[in-house]
């Protein structure tokens, strides 16, 4: 979901913008008007998360699945080696490129509990030459969120935030570098964000695209070709509003009770079921199966009559999942639970 605010917002200026004649959509990225709307996206981006100023933040494209190979051609800076955590579908896919260029070391790897547990840290394998270590906080799949950020000493951390990202607070100084594509709990899909202490960006492996260093976008404020102007602007317009919302600490109040009231309904019933281990629960993607999944079709039919939609979970895993970023409202969460007990009441 986006908010509705933002929508009206971006609906009524659509034609005009702010009375420059001019959609957002038609003026040339580096206009005086399109450079305040991208100027105050990121004042404001750096003002919700606190980032400090030995960080850059970019406004890229590829989504997140173009950073999985420009981590390693960035961030090996004359090592080989790399640490990543295996924890679901998108770490999965992360490793998978790494490996095209660097020899990984997996830190601690759940494929084996089938993605619903992390391992205690006193069985992480960090390695002591390793370049980075990446990790994903919240798995949008599995619904397997780290419940802390790991502690890696020294060494640069690498987080895929595509999913979690503005949901609470989070220390940004903790982090070497933080990507997340915007589609998930930003704004529209085409834009993907990158937060990168400046000290690590610039020393690249040999061949690497001018377009894909991140110091040529750091160089050019994101604009050494032309970014994806739209979804800048309204990502500009989501930071707004959630600064109307009180900022992170507003966010991260609402989302937990969100999940929480979800999660508690989904335990102390026997029809719906959820195999994650509830210290590693995610707030963000709330997975569930049915007692008897021949039941799923059903669910979702009659779920969407009600105007609770896309709730068929990831093939991967089958059953029900609710994604519950930002912009969905308590009350959305509310009117699904009131469904699935009146579901479960029929059909249990
Ligand atoms: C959706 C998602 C991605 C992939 O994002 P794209 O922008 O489609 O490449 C990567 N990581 C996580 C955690 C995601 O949720």
């Amino acid at each position: 979901m986006l908010p509705e605010a933002v929508m009206k917002q971006a609906q009524q200026e659509m034609l005009d913008w702010q009375g420059s004649g001019m959609s957002v959509m038609e003026m040339s990225h580096r206009g005086p008007e399109y450079t305040s709307i991208a100027q105050k996206a990121e004042a404001d981006l750096r003002e919700l998360m606190a980032i400090p100023d030995d960080y850059a933040v970019l406004f890229l494209q590829g989504g997140a699945s173009l950073q999985f190979p420009m981590i390693p051609m960035n961030l090996l800076r004359g090592k080989s080696k790399a640490d990543y955590f295996n924890t679901g579908a998108w770490s999965t896919k992360a490793i998978k490129e790494a490996r095209r260029y660097c020899d990984v070391n997996l830190v601690a790897d759940s494929t084996d509990n089938h993605f619903t547990t992390i391992a205690d840290s006193n069985d992480w394998q960090l390695s002591a030459d390793a370049a980075y270590v990446h990790y994903t906080p919240n798995e949008t799949i599995h619904g397997l969120e780290f419940a802390d950020i790991p502690d890696v000493g020294d060494v640069p951390l690498v987080a895929d935030l595509s999913s979690t990202i503005l949901s609470r607070p989070i220390d940004v100084s903790r982090f070497g570098m933080i990507y997340a594509g915007a589609q998930k709990n930003i704004g529209p899909a085409g834009l993907c964000i990158v937060i990168i202490r400046k000290d690590l960006m610039g020393d690249v492996l040999p061949g690497t695209p001018t377009m894909l260093n991140y110091q040529t976008h750091a160089d050019n404020d994101s604009m050494f070709n032309t970014p994806a102007t739209y979804s800048w602007y309204l990502a500009g317009l989501v930071f707004e509003w959630l600064k109307q919302q009180g900022g992170l600490a507003a966010m991260a109040e609402i989302n937990k009770r969100k999940a929480d009231k979800l999660y508690q309904v989904i335990d102390s019933s026997e029809f719906y079921a959820n195999p994650v281990n509830k210290r590693y629960r995610s707030w963000m993607n709330v997975p569930f199966t049915l007692a008897d999944d021949k039941l799923d079709k059903v669910f979702v039919q009659q779920a969407a009559q009600q105007h609770l939609l896309t709730l068929k979970g990831h093939r991967d895993v089958g059953g029900m999942r609710a994604s519950i970023y930002n912009a969905m409202p308590e009350s959305g969460v509310d009117a699904l639970i009131a469904f699935m007990n009146e579901f479960e009441r029929q059909h249990g």
